[in-house]
């Protein structure tokens, strides 16, 4: 099937277009960026030169920034392509859910994919967790945003998610494997004085689970989840990579580089079987967290 990406920026060359190179099921046929091009595949700047260009292209993939992504979303859908949208899958729920509606009516496949989902663990974290109360949980999420994203300012813009944008991961990890969903009680979100997105939030969840996010972390990056529960304790290392059980390595190693592969297999299955997958449940976690934060103001930050 003949693929389209939009974007052609960190993320799309780093995991997207290798992704697609390996697929049995895509074929990169065209992208769109106002900058980035792809070796030895058509390139546009404009996402309508495109969808007029190339009616054989049937599937859209978008690497944008949440801001820009709705009207290039809505502009594919319109055209009858399907949709993959990156993490997280809009800037707002409400725009998301319009999309949903949207590809409903199109009757086209609209697939808010969470890469994170797709770590090599976290099955087996969620098949470990079934039938099991957890007592309670410790997320901690510190990363550095120079290393992820060197001079993305738009990650700190209004609608950019700050470091929301690698805890939503976090977050999506969370709301699958729990056998039982967790509700935001509170949060507490630090602002740099110059930037309107918070650089760091401490949030508290209902079944004693909590979460500290931070993008000021240098050298070692940490991406755990421990859960303490009632026949055990679990623990999910390296962004959903590594799973231990009371303390013992039980599956899985330190690599990040199949969860893309395996997004793009899951699109080919839901274009085949005419399925949509959205699942928005990390989104509605990241908006209670704005809407419940107590704001406290923290040092500049520069890139
Ligand atoms: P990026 O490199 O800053 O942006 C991707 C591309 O989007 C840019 O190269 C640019 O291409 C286009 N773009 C940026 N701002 C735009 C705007 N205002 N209007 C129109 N086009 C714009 O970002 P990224 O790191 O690849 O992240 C993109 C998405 O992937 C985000 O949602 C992020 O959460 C997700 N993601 C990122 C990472 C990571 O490690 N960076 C990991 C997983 C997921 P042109 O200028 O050429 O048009």
């Amino acid at each position: 099937m003949k693929i389209a990406l939009v974007g052609i920026g960190k993320i799309a060359r780093d995991q997207h277009v290798p992704a697609l190179e390996a697929s049995p099921d895509w074929e990169l046929a065209a992208t769109v960026s106002r900058h980035g091009t792809v070796e030895g595949v058509e390139s546009f700047t404009a996402p309508a030169a495109m969808l007029d260009a190339r009616p054989d292209i049937g599937t859209v993939s978008l690497c944008l920034p949440p801001l820009p992504r709705y009207a290039v979303a809505e502009a594919v859908l319109r055209a009858g392509r399907h949709l993959m949208l990156e993490k997280p899958p809009g800037a707002t729920l409400a725009e998301v859910h319009a999309l949903c509606d949207l590809a409903d009516r199109q009757g086209v496949t609209i697939y808010a994919t969470w890469h994170s989902r797709m770590a090599m663990a976290v099955a087996a974290a969620k098949d470990w967790l079934a039938g099991k109360t957890v007592r309670e949980g410790r997320i901690t999420w510190r990363e550095d945003v120079r290393k992820w994203h060197p001079g993305q300012d738009w990650i700190f813009a209004a609608g950019g998610m700050g470091v929301f944008d690698p805890g939503i991961n976090a977050l999506s990890i969370l709301t699958e494997i729990l056998p039982e969903p967790v509700r935001l009680l509170a949060a507490d979100l630090d602002f740099p004085a110059n930037r309107q997105a918070p650089i760091a939030a401490r949030l508290r969840f209902s079944r004693g689970v909590e979460a500290d996010f931070d993008f000021r972390q240098e050298g070692p990056q940490t991406w755990d989840m421990e859960f303490q529960t009632d026949a055990g304790r679990m623990a999910l290392r390296m962004g959903g990579n590594r799973l231990e059980i009371d303390g013992r390595h039980r599956q899985g190693a330190d690599d990040i580089m199949g969860e893309y592969p395996a997004l793009y297999a899951r699109m080919a299955r839901l274009v085949s079987d005419g399925k949509s997958d959205t699942d928005l449940a990390p989104m509605v976690l990241v908006a209670d967290a704005f809407t419940l934060g107590r704001r406290n103001t923290v040092a500049d930050f520069q890139f």
